[in-house]
């Protein structure tokens, strides 16, 4: 018995030493150890052993049992080292190598300018809307108190996809919309494209982008419009801006006005930029909404009055940016778009 259980101890350690793989060692463990395995089968024998010699076999068998125990333990240990060495190998990363470079882009500074003013109004408690780019001509020139013979109706100033269809020539359609279907309080801002039958030249493009704020309301005066956009351009440009108010003509508002606000380049001083004048012309145009107007709305103009004001978001891009020509904004050349 005592030679047996010596020889299941050298073959066992021999094939332990030759394992290759964590299942190899549990083979092994399962056919010495396991419920026939060779050491539980001899062990079942000890009944035949003689009662003087049954201790000191009990004692070899439980020798050979750990001496078997740990060389499995010991070569697991080796076993699980190697393979973690040789995922490492396999697995490892170079940090040397250049990594991939994704180059993201961004909004195009008209978007940018267009969003920054939109979350200004909304901080000033405006709502933001907007509509269709093709309009009605009732919507974009009849209920805006236009003159049947106002030269901005005529063919050459408007694209018209028919008679009574047209691309929007002003954001304006937008407030007719919104007053015809909202009861006043009414304070939103709107912006947009917009088409005229322009020639491309520095300053001008056939399309184009406005944004519009309209207020109506009881007891709206103009010194309300005044305080507003005085507000409006401090915000935006910065608390030494002045406003001018010069007094202008438009159809649908009454009376009507032009502002200018100080150059940007001089803060007012005078430079080559404004002519020496300390002015930046024609930054926004704004009025009395006309009590016509409001009556073509179904709005009576005895008890609710209103203001409007809008500018072209490419000009103030232009402004904010010192940009001197108007098709940069449209070319769409990365190398110019990249700067801002
Ligand atoms: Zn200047």
């Amino acid at each position: 018995m005592k030679d047996q259980l010596m020889n299941i101890e050298t073959e066992a350690l021999i094939r332990i030493e030759n394992a290759k793989n964590s299942k190899d060692l549990e083979e092994i463990r399962i056919q010495i150890f396991g419920k026939k395995g060779e050491l539980t089968l001899l062990l079942r024998n000890m009944g035949n052993v003689s009662q003087e010699d049954r201790p000191l076999i009990g004692k070899i068998a439980n020798e050979v049992r750990e001496k078997i125990q740990d060389s499995l333990e010991a070569k697991k240990e080796i076993i699980h080292r190697e393979q973690l060495e040789q995922s490492l190998k396999n697995e490892s990363i170079d940090v040397t190598i250049p990594g991939q470079f994704i180059e993201l882009g961004h909004r195009h500074p008209l978007m940018q300018v267009k969003e920054e003013l939109e979350n200004l109004f909304l901080s000033m408690g405006y709502d933001v809307v907007e509509g269709p780019e093709i309009d009605t001509v009732e919507n974009n020139f009849d209920a805006l108190n236009a003159p049947e013979d106002h030269p901005s109706r005529d063919m050459s100033d408007t694209f018209y996809i028919s008679e009574n269809i047209l691309l929007r020539t002003q954001t304006s359609p937008v407030q007719i919309r919104i007053m015809k279907s909202q009861k006043p309080p009414i304070r939103i801002v709107s912006a947009g494209r917009t088409f005229r039958f322009d020639d491309v030249d520095d300053t001008h493009s056939p399309m184009f982008h406005q944004m519009e704020c309209l207020v109506v309301d009881k007891g709206v005066t103009l010194a309300n419009l005044k305080d507003s956009i005085d507000k409006f351009v401090k915000t935006l440009f910065g608390e030494d801006m002045k406003t001018r108010f010069r007094p202008h003509n438009f159809p649908f508002t009454e009376p009507s006005a032009e502002v200018d606000v100080s150059c940007l380049k001089c803060m007012g001083k005078g430079c080559s930029a404004c002519s020496y004048t300390g002015w930046s012309m024609e930054l926004l145009g704004c009025g009395m909404v006309h009590p016509n107007v409001l009556r073509n709305c179904g709005i009576d103009p005895e008890i609710y009055s209103g203001y409007a004001f809008g500018m072209g978001v490419d000009r103030v891009t232009m402004v904010k940016y010192g940009i001197s020509d108007i098709r940069l904004l449209f070319d769409n050349d990365v190398r110019f778009l990249k700067q801002f």
